[in-house]
């Protein structure tokens, strides 16, 4: 019998096998810059593409939490009012984040079971009419709660109360659903590699619009996750640190890797495989964590661990069987088990084999 284990983490996920190829490859000092920025170009461009801008996308390396607070500390100073929207340990963490360096942040929380519903925008209005932030937050897909926030009612909002910065975290969204950062009003778009991109936990993106870049340079946050130093890269061609090869050949690849396929199909694929995986669940007695009315994601489902099973005994059952996923954080910590369908698991052959193992492990 061969065995494999059943990959369902939603993050770091399997790497995708163009991706593999260029990791293997030899970058060495034998390469010039203008190789690297072209290639830098390009993948900007390809990622600039699936966030829906055609503003400027700065690659960073690192992962995807260098971006979030890259962008909060190259766009606030201490004093300066948020507003975060959290329907989630991401859109709750980063209001945290912001208060960490001084800013004052109003923190619109909301039930974590679910997305934000129109019913919602009222609470979120009254506390940009009251306090007048320089920033609003929001997270795209909030990964520990398997749920996707319509982001565009909020940059309506963004647009009509005139708050100067939108930012969004779609890293666990970015090439696995649609994301419209030019049409959401949306400043800064935060992306990361080791989810839908199936790239190694490496580097980070930010789509940067023109306002941000202003407020980025009046500023002036100086510091390793500082995004400023990247404005120039395509037109001067200095990077601000080592050109990291082999992070962005394989952002390039995982991008193109979406591009063949077709951006269109591959969200239909994400989400043909997290109702497969609902639809599953539902049959094999499972509930899922999210409220009926809730947006499910196409990337991650969040469900109840049986009952008569603790998290690390499920975690344990489920591994005997070959599948491997994950636990939850926050309130979800010791309730829930994540699937990851997100990049090169959004494949319904893994989905049915995750659900046999789940199937197996229930005795059924
Ligand atoms: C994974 C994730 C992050 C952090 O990305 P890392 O690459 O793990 O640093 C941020 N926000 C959301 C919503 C995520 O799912």
């Amino acid at each position: 019998m061969s065995y494999a284990p059943i990959p369902m983490v939603p993050g770091p996920v399997a790497l995708h096998e163009d991706v593999i190829a260029v990791l293997g490859r030899d970058y060495g000092s034998g390469q010039v810059e203008s190789d690297f920025l072209c290639l830098y170009d390009a993948t900007s461009r390809s990622i600039g593409k699936l966030m829906g801008t055609k503003d400027d996308v700065v690659l960073m390396t690192g992962e995807g939490m260098l971006a979030l607070w890259g962008a909060l500390k190259s766009c606030l100073k201490p004093g300066d009012h948020v507003v975060s929207v959290g329907t989630g340990v991401f859109g709750d963490g980063i209001g945290e984040m912001a208060e960490s360096f001084g800013c004052i942040v109003e923190k619109v929380s909301l039930p974590y079971d679910c997305s934000i519903r129109e019913s919602d925008l009222a609470a979120v209005e009254e506390a940009i009419r009251r306090v007048k932030p320089v920033m609003l937050t929001a997270v795209h897909c909030e990964t520990p709660s398997g749920t996707l926030n319509p982001i565009g009612l909020l940059g309506k909002l963004k647009k009509d109360l005139g708050v100067p910065l939108f930012y969004v975290d779609t890293v666990a969204g970015l090439g696995g659903a649609p994301v419209h950062m030019d049409e959401w009003n949306v400043d800064l778009m935060l992306g990361g590699s080791q989810k839908c991109l199936s790239c190694p936990p490496s580097m980070s993106m930010v789509g940067v619009s023109a306002a941000a870049w202003e407020r980025m340079k009046e500023v002036n946050y100086q510091g390793y996750d500082a995004i400023l130093p990247f404005r120039t890269v395509r037109t001067d061609g200095r990077c601000p640190y080592t050109p990291n090869w082999h992070g962005v050949a394989a952002l390039y690849a995982g991008t193109q890797a979406i591009f063949k396929e077709g951006m269109d199909a591959a969200f239909a694929r994400h989400e043909a495989v997290a109702a497969q995986c609902r639809a599953g669940l539902a049959e094999l007695g499972i509930k899922l964590w999210t409220a009926p009315d809730a947006v499910n994601a196409p990337t991650v489902t969040a469900a109840m661990i049986p009952e008569g099973f603790t998290w690390p005994e499920w975690k344990e059952a489920l591994r005997r069987h070959g599948l491997i996923c994950t636990g939850s954080f926050g309130p979800m910590d010791g309730k829930v088990f994540r699937l990851g369908h997100m990049g090169t698991q959004a494949q319904p052959y893994l989905m049915e084999q995750a659900l046999d193992a789940i199937a197996a492990t229930l005795g059924k």
